[in-house]
């Protein structure tokens, strides 16, 4: 599975919160999420975070890897 910063993912396990939709604000060895819910900002690593991960939401678009970049921002005109 593929994650970049700003794409919205499920978890498993609900937060405290009750939510478990969180944004991906950093990538790399450690992520760094937050709580769309309630704002919580959670350091994890990689490997906990892919395992707790159920599914994505939404992608960021913006990502230039995307090869859907041309097409978003043909939209934005
Ligand atoms: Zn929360």
């Amino acid at each position: 599975m593929q994650f970049s910063v700003g794409d919205i993912v499920m978890m498993k396990k609900n937060h405290p919160c009750g939510g478990n939709t969180w944004e991906i604000l950093r990538t790399g060895m450690d992520f760094r999420i937050k709580c769309t819910t309630c704002g919580h900002l959670v350091m994890i690593s990689r490997v906990k975070f892919e395992k707790g991960v159920k599914k994505i939401i939404s992608s960021n678009t913006s990502n230039p890897s995307n090869p859907d970049v041309t097409d978003v921002s043909d939209l934005k005109k």
